[in-house]
C-alpha cells in the first residue's frame, strides 16, 4: 500500500460528500480527481454497496479505494468490491448472526418499524421520537448490543463496539497507512463516532444540531459554515491538509 499519500479523506456521503450545491460538488470532485494519486478516499457511509456503486454512474464523482458501508458493518474495496477480510471478520465475529434475535427482542417496542433492507451485520428501523421508549435503548444495551440513533429516524442495532469510527481504524490499521494525514467528515449523529476517534474531523454546515452539540467541545473537529462537499473542502484549508 503506497504510504505517502497527502491525504486520507474518510467521508460521510448523504448530506456530507454528496451534500451541497451542485456546482459546488462538481468543482470539489474535480479538484480531488486532479490529486488522486495522493489521497486515498474512503467512504464511511449508511448505504449499503448496491447504493453506492449507483454513484459510479456519474463519470466526474471520484471512485473511493474502501467503501466503509452499513453504518460502519462493512468494508470493501473500492474497485473489486472485495471485502477487507481481516476488519470484515471482525465485525462477523462482534454481531454472530443476530438478526433474527434483534427483531425477536424489538418485535412489541413501540415507534418503530422495520426498514426494507436486510443488512448482514445489523438490524435497521426507522423509529418515530415521539412513540420511542428510552428502555428500548437499555434492552439493547442489556442483551450487548449498541445502538445507534441519527436523524430523529434510523435506529441501527449494531455489533457492541462497531461503529463508523472504530471501523475507519481498524480499516487504517490494516492498511498500515500513517494515520498523520487522516481527516474524517460528516453531517449527523451515525458519524459521531468517526470524531471520537480524535482524528482530525470536519462537521460540514448542514450538520444536524444535536450532532454539533457533541462536537463542539471537540478541539480536533472543525464545524464549516459551508454545506456537504463545500465544508468538506473548508475543513481541509482549515486543518491545513489542501493539496497543491
Ligand atoms: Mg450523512
Amino acid at each position: 500500500m503506497n504510504s505517502g499519500y497527502s491525504l486520507i479523506l474518510a467521508t460521510d456521503l448523504d448530506g456530507t460528500f454528496l451534500g451541497g450545491s451542485e456546482g459546488d460538488r462538481t468543482e470539489f470532485y474535480q479538484y480531488l480527481q486532479h490529486h488522486r494519486d495522493r489521497v486515498l478516499l474512503i467512504f464511511v457511509t449508511g448505504r449499503d454497496l448496491g447504493l453506492v456503486k449507483e454513484l459510479y454512474e456519474e463519470p466526474v464523482f471520484p471512485r473511493p479505494d474502501y467503501i466503509i458501508g452499513d453504518v460502519g458493518t462493512s468494508v470493501t474495496c473500492g474497485k473489486t468490491f472485495e471485502p477487507l477480510a481481516e476488519v470484515q471478520n471482525w465485525i462477523s465475529d462482534r454481531w454472530q448472526n443476530a438478526n433474527d434475535r434483534v427483531k425477536a427482542l424489538l418485535k412489541d417496542e413501540p415507534g418503530l418499524n422495520l426498514q426494507p433492507i436486510e443488512p448482514q451485520y445489523r438490524v435497521s428501523y426507522y423509529y418515530d421520537p415521539n412513540a420511542f421508549r428510552d428502555s428500548t435503548l437499555d434492552k439493547l444495551e442489556n442483551a450487548g448490543f449498541d445502538a445507534i440513533l441519527s436523524a430523529d429516524r434510523f435506529l441501527d442495532v449494531m455489533p457492541k463496539g462497531v461503529a463508523k469510527g472504530p471501523t475507519l481504524l481498524k480499516t487504517l490499521a490494516a492498511l498500515a497507512v500513517e494515520t498523520d494525514h487522516t481527516v474524517v467528515a460528516g453531517d449527523t449523529l451515525n458519524d459521531l463516532s468517526l470524531f471520537d476517534t480524535g482524528l482530525k474531523g470536519i462537521a460540514v454546515g448542514n450538520a444536524e444540531p444535536k450532532l454539533v452539540d457533541r462536537v463542539q467541545q471537540m478541539p480536533h473537529v472543525y464545524i464549516s459554515q459551508h454545506p456537504g462537499a463545500s465544508g468538506i473542502w473548508d475543513g481541509l484549508k482549515y486543518h491545513g491538509k489542501t493539496l497543491d
